[in-house]
Formats: C-alpha cells, sequence, structure tokens
C-alpha cells in the first residue's frame, strides 16, 4: 500500500526481542523501494507490506471503534488495556480475555449488579457483560444461546467459564425460588477438576478433557437443570506422566488423606513418592492446588451430588487399587511374571478392586479360535501394557460415572430430558502444535478445525445482521473456509480418521500401515504434506504426516494412532471386573461386559469423538453464540506480563484475525454517532455541531469529502471502509 502520507503514525513489522510491532513515523515513500520510516533505532527502508497505520487513541475498549484495525492496532491496544488491568475487551461482538494470573477485584455479587439488564458495550468489557447478553437475548427471544470460550492450554478458559456459571446462577436465582440448584451446578466443579485435571507443564490446573455444559432454563429465565458432556478424557495420563507434569489431582488428594479413618486399609501410607503412577515425572506438587484440602472437598462434592457413603469410600478404594496396579512389575525373557518384589502390590490391588483373578489375567490372555480355547502368555512387555490399559479403561470409567453422577443430582425436575431451551457453556481445549504431535492432538485440532467453521459462519451471519439492523446495505464478502481441511480429517470414506478406523480393523494393524494408507490416499490433497516437506526430514512419510490446519501446519507422528484409537478392552478384563468383589467396580463394567463378549466388536475412540463434536456442532447451530477468546499473555503464569509475540499467534489460532479480515471486507470500523459527535463537535461550526449526531456524522463526512463508498450511515453508527476513517484523524491533529 503506497497511500501512507508522510508524518503518518504506523506499526512496522519486527521489533527488539519479543516484540513483532515497534512504533515509527513515515519519512517518505519511494515507489518499488517501500516507506522510509524513523523509530527509536534510527531511519530505515522498509516494505510497504510491513507497515500498518497505527491509532491516534492510546487504546479502545472495542477494537472495532479503532479508525486503523490490524493485526498491530488489535494486539497494542490488548496490551495497552492489560497493561491498565484491563484484562477484557471486544472485537466487536467477540470477548477478548487476557489472563490476569492474579485475582483481580472485579468479580462479586456488587459487580454482577452492574452488568445486570445492560446490553454489552454499556459498561466496561466483562466476562458478566456476555453472560448477560446470553441471558437477556434467552428471556426476549426464548432461543437457545451458546457462550463458546476458547484459547490454549492456561489462557483461562475454565476459570472463564466459572464466572460464566457464577454469574447465570446469580442472575437466575433472583428469577427463581430453588438457589439451591444452582449451587448444585456450582458445585460440579471441585469435582470435574479433582477428576479430569492435572499439572501440565503448561497450567498447573489444566483440564484435560473438553466440556459442554447446557444449562436450562424456564421461559421466565430460571435454572431448570444442567446437563454435562464431556469429550475425550486424556487417560493416557494415568499411567504416565512427562516430567515435570503430574496425574490427576484426585490420586494425590487420596494419598494426602492417607491417615483418614475412611481410608485406612488402602495402603496410601509411602506417599506419593511410592507409587509408580506418580513419581515418575519427579513432580509430586502443583503450585495453588491443596491436595490435603481437596480430598475433604471431593467428599463432600460427591455427597452433594447424591453419592451413598458406601459409594464414596469406593471412590477412594478405586484410586488407590489402581495406584497400587500401577506398581506391579513384570519380569522374564518370553513369558511375563511378576517381579517378586512387587507381588504385594498385585495383591493389594487385588483386594481392593475385588479381582481374585487379576494376577493371572495380567500374564495371559485367552483366545477363542474355531471354538477352542487357549491360553497365550504375555510378554512383559505385553503384560505391562495390559496393566496400564486396565488401569486408563478403569478410571475413564470413573471418571464418566461422576459425571453421570453429576448430571443425576442437577438434572431438570419433574423429567429426564433435557429442558427445550439452554444456555450451553463450552470450555474445549484449542488448537495445539508441539514438537510431537500423537493421535490426542490431531483429535483435538479437529475439534478445533470444526469450532473455526462454525465461529467463521457465525460471525459472517451475525454481520449480515448487524448490517440489516443498521439498515446498511452490505458488500458481497467471501470468505476462506476451512471445509476442505475438515474433509481430510473426518470424511467417510477416506478422511484420516477414517482410514484409521479401516486400518484398526485389520488383524495386525500397525502405525506404519496406517501413515501408508494415509500418503497413499492423500499424495495430491493440498492440506496434506508429507513430513519431508514440512521440514521434518527426520521422519518418513510411513512415520507420521503433516497436515495445514486453519492455525498452521502441524506435524503428527503416526506412533500410537492404532493403539490408541482402540477403546476394546480385551473382553478377559470386562468379564473380570464387571463380576468384581466391589460394588462400584462391578457397577462401572456391568454393561460394557455384554458387548465386550460378542465377538469383541471394535470400539473407535475417534469414531465415537467425531459423532460427539456433530453433535456438539449441531446443538451450537441451534443456538444464538457469544464468543470468548482467552489470551495466554506469556508462559512463566506471571502477573502483568505480556509478550507480544506469544500473543499474536493466539489471535491468530482464535479465528480473531479471520474474523476482522472477514469485517475489512466490508466496513470494519463502526463508531457509535454520540462518540465521534462527542470527539469532533467542538472543532465545528455552530450549525454543525448543533446537529443530533447521525447527522452531524453525515455532515460531517460529506464536508471531509470521504468519498460516498467508502462509508454508510448506519442506525446508531457511522461505518467505514478500511482506514476512510483517516480523515477523523486528520482532523483532530488540526487542533
Ligand atoms: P487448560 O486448557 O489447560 O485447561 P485453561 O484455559 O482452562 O487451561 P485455566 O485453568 O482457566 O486455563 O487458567 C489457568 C490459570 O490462570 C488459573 O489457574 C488461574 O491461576 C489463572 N487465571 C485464569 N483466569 C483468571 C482470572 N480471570 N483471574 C485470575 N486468574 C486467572
Ligand atoms: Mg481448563
Amino acid at each position: 500500500m503506497a497511500g501512507i502520507a508522510a508524518g503518518s503514525s504506523v506499526w512496522v513489522r519486527g521489533g527488539p526481542k519479543e516484540e513483532v510491532f515497534s512504533p515509527a513515523v513515515v519519512q517518505s515513500y519511494e515507489r518499488g523501494k517501500g516507506y522510509t520510516v524513523r523509530s527509536q533505532s534510527g531511519e530505515r527502508l522498509v516494505r510497504p507490506a510491513d507497515v500498518s497505520l497505527a491509532n491516534d487513541v492510546a487504546s479502545a475498549a472495542d477494537s472495532c471503534a479503532l479508525i486503523h484495525i490490524n493485526e498491530a492496532t488489535i494486539l497494542h491496544n490488548l496490551r495497552a488495556r492489560y497493561e491498565d488491568q484491563s484484562i477484557y475487551s471486544y472485537v466487536g461482538a467477540i470477548l477478548i480475555a487476557v489472563n490476569p494470573f492474579q485475582s483481580l477485584p472485579i468479580y462479586g455479587a456488587p459487580l454482577m449488579e452492574e452488568y445486570a439488564g445492560k446490553p454489552l458495550g454499556a459498561a466496561e468489557p466483562h466476562v458478566y457483560a456476555l453472560a448477560e447478553e446470553a441471558y437477556r437475548s434467552f428471556v426476549r427471544t426464548k432461543g437457545s444461546q451458546s457462550l463458546v470460550v476458547s484459547g490454549e492450554s492456561g489462557s483461562g478458559k475454565t476459570e472463564t467459564n466459572k464466572h460464566l456459571m457464577a454469574y447465570l446462577a446469580w442472575r437466575s436465582k433472583s428469577e427463581s425460588v430453588g438457589g439451591d440448584l444452582a449451587e448444585r451446578i456450582l458445585m460440579a466443579n471441585p469435582l470435574l477438576e479433582a477428576f479430569g485435571n492435572a499439572k501440565t507443564s503448561r497450567n498447573n490446573n489444566s483440564s484435560r478433557f473438553g466440556k459442554f455444559v447446557k444449562v436450562g432454563l424456564s421461559e421466565r429465565g430460571s435454572v431448570l437443570g444442567a446437563t454435562t458432556k464431556q469429550y475425550l478424557l486424556e487417560k493416557s495420563r494415568v499411567p504416565y506422566q512427562a516430567p515435570g507434569e503430574r496425574n490427576y489431582h484426585i490420586f494425590y488428594a487420596a494419598v494426602a488423606a492417607a491417615a483418614h479413618p475412611d481410608l485406612a486399609c488402602l495402603g496410601l501410607d509411602a506417599g506419593p513418592s511410592g507409587f509408580h503412577y506418580l513419581n515418575q515425572s519427579g513432580t509430586l506438587e502443583a503450585p495453588g492446588w491443596d491436595d490435603g484440602a481437596a480430598f475433604e472437598v471431593v467428599r463432600a462434592a460427591l455427597a452433594s451430588v447424591g453419592a451413598e457413603p458406601q459409594t464414596v469410600r469406593e471412590v477412594f478404594r478405586v484410586i488407590a487399587g489402581l495406584l497400587h496396579l500401577g506398581n506391579v512389575r513384570f519380569e522374564g525373557d518370553e513369558a511375563a511374571s511378576v517381579e517378586p518384589a512387587t507381588s504385594a502390590s498385585l495383591d493389594k490391588a487385588a483386594e481392593l478392586l475385588g479381582l481374585p483373578r487379576l494376577g493371572s489375567l495380567l500374564l495371559a490372555r485367552t483366545l477363542v479360535t474355531r471354538g477352542e480355547t487357549t491360553r497365550v502368555e504375555l510378554t512383559p512387555e505385553r503384560a505391562a501394557l495390559a496393566r496400564d490399559a486396565l488401569a486408563k479403561a478403569t478410571y475413564a470409567r470413573l471418571f464418566e460415572r461422576t459425571i453421570g453422577w453429576i448430571n443425576r443430582a442437577t438434572r431438570a425436575e419433574g423429567g429426564e430430558a433435557a429442558p427445550p431451551a439452554f444456555i450451553g457453556l463450552l470450555d474445549v481445549y484449542g488448537f495445539e502444535a508441539f514438537e510431537t504431535n500423537a493421535f490426542e492432538q490431531l483429535c483435538i485440532n479437529f475439534a478445533n478445525e470444526k469450532l473455526q467453521q462454525f465461529f467463521l459462519r457465525f460471525v459472517f451471519k451475525a454481520e449480515e445482521e448487524l448490517y440489516a439492523a443498521e439498515g446498511v446495505r452490505r458488500p458481497d464478502v467471501e470468505y476462506q473456509d476451512n471445509s476442505r481441511c475438515i474433509a481430510l480429517i473426518e470424511q467417510s470414506p477416506s478422511g484420516l480418521l477414517r482410514l484409521l478406523d479401516e486400518t484398526c480393523k485389520r488383524p495386525n494393524a500397525t502405525d506404519k500401515s496406517f501413515c501408508e494408507a494415509a500418503a497413499a490416499t492423500h499424495a495430491s490433497n493440498d492440506f496434506f504434506v508429507e513430513p519431508r516437506l514440512a521440514g521434518r526430514r527426520d521422519l518418513r512419510s510411513d512415520e507420521g504426516f503433516c497436515v495445514r490446519h486453519f492455525a498452521g501446519d502441524v506435524v503428527y507422528t503416526g506412533r500410537g494412532f492404532v493403539e490408541k484409537n482402540n477403546d476394546t478392552l480385551h473382553a478377559d478384563f470386562t468379564e473380570l471386573l464387571a463380576a468384581s468383589g466391589v460394588g462400584l467396580v462391578k457397577d462401572l463394567f456391568d454393561v460394557g461386559a455384554a458387548s465386550g463378549r460378542k465377538g469383541q466388536s471394535f470400539n473407535s475412540v475417534s469414531r465415537r469423538f467425531i459423532n460427539d463434536l456433530n453433535e456438539l456442532v449441531a446443538d451450537l447451530n441451534a443456538t444464538t453464540a457469544h464468543f470468548i477468546r482467552c489470551v495466554k499473555p506469556n508462559t512463566r503464569l506471571a502477573a502483568s506480563e505480556f509478550v507480544p509475540s506469544l500473543v499474536l499467534p493466539q489471535l491468530r489460532c482464535s479465528g480473531t484475525v479471520d474474523a476482522v479480515s472477514l469485517m475489512a471486507h466490508g466496513f470494519p470500523t463502526r463508531i457509535p454517532f454520540k462518540a465521534i459527535h462527542e470527539r469532533y463537535a467542538e472543532q465545528m461550526p455552530p450549525f454543525l455541531r448543533d446537529l443530533e449526531p447521525p447527522h452531524f456524522c453525515e455532515a460531517l463526512a460529506l464536508a471531509l469529502d470521504i468519498p460516498a463508498e467508502a462509508f454508510r450511515i448506519g442506525r446508531t453508527r457511522l461505518f467505514f471502509r478500511a482506514g476512510a476513517g483517516q480523515v477523523l484523524e486528520e482532523l483532530a491533529e488540526r487542533d
């Protein structure tokens, strides 16, 4: 763009250390060369593509009220506000929440009062404002709403969800008599966190599952009930944690409470360092998480969702049983035997889980071929895998059962079906791209593709509606849809996850055969790239692949795909568990046993995930959506530290930049008439100054010779094409 005048303030791409843009002033422009700009570091020549106009205002509550809207100005706006401890701001109707990593005095009932009954934008940007927007929209239209919270690990999704839920509980309580139900819905949080959260290298309290909570409301807006749906718990964390990470909080809570009479016979006195499932990562503590206090909290929460005292005791019994199971080790060259030093652990696990035949089952499999039953001994490696598979399956079912209890306790009264209209709160993992990416990342990133598609379609539609409401004709806009990447992953029969299922169904399926099938099928797909071409020379095309996601390229390593996609626990195990002497264990596997025996059909993790996601998107499509993008400003989890090079990619991944460029095709700057009037009236001659704000704005635009196609007069605001509002700034500079 050659149109930037000398003397204009701009942002230039690049900067010292973690800066991605630096401020400068344009000196001159030379065709074919670019701009000469002056900054703190002196004068230099830069390419036009690296220059974007800066605004003369310090910051704005809504980035769309800035005259120049681009990556640099949005980023700068967030930073300026964050440094002022204003963690919330808007981009249009999207709320951006930058994690403060410190407790701020901006929550609680007195503050909620300030938002009740007010439209978005009437008060400072806040998570309560969005909850209120959803609530009011529900009461007005009686239609379902959703609050979609996204962001990377540690960005604050779960905390944001808690504030949203607290607001909805508070807001609807004033409308209803049964405040107790709202309390029970809030009580679900400590349970979900104890069983589903863990310390990771990125967040000391990371949710290792996704969730969608539907809060059912009566027509008058009082809470009727809630249902929680969970997505893809990370089971692999039970037997293994990477250095610096921990297992699920509940395990440490149980160990910390070893002396409690309820846990007296569980053999937990060794402390967390005494258990293989807890000590392999070298990290036993999670800062900010009190293991000692957690036991009582969980006990109380389990009781409050209606678990009987006997069942509560059995929950901890199972948790302890899994810990002892993890201590069992195997030895031998061919056929495994239990290492004598760990046989006491095996006995304890068998006792606590109520499985007297556990030992023999860990060492061998029964195979039924042509009606004949044979016993096949396992190698020590396979035996260890069987041990871990048992632990993973049992824990996953316990987690699902906990959610079942929560759902039973928060069910709408007088009916088992979910109430017809709801406000849905979505807390799902954000886009992930690590050094090594596995099956879990493909699932997570696929979910993000789906949500991105939903988001863009929704923003597109909302834009149309805004133009219609303001009586402004909308220019034709095309946007980049990501449906081809979704098809690459999901489409039947050749999508990556479908191919994986096909591979898994074959005998002797391997990760290699899956990768080969993927490479052969998608060689010519633009969204599928060989690892070599994605800069990973260490990975052959039968060892992995790269997917071109909307948020960037991700290289996946095929290792473990086949095993992780297979959710079938060997029938030997399901039978054993369903016959457990411990009521809770028996109960967890009772249904599974029946289906497990019948031909041992293959249960696919990815198929279930695809179905769950499609159901979720269908649910979301039936709602009016409100979006919250959480941003993690630094990786040290430190208060008041804003690292631009970390934030910008998040704005891109969250679709915020896409949404803005979608708006940019039309009239992205929308400034309320009142704001323009307040700012510029003083400089105008009296006959203009005294006009009503809408007329004032129209007269002003005409007087300033803004080309007619570059602005539109709406009902409440003035719409500008990108950059067209600059004349207003120049006007201000004339002071
Ligand atoms: P994950 O994807 O790993 O579950 P998340 O996005 O859910 O991450 P949270 O667990 O909500 O992240 O937040 C991480 C931490 O950041 C919290 O434990 C808390 O310390 C801090 N935090 C987040 N939001 C806020 C807030 N609004 N006020 C104060 N601290 C916050
Ligand atoms: Mg979370």
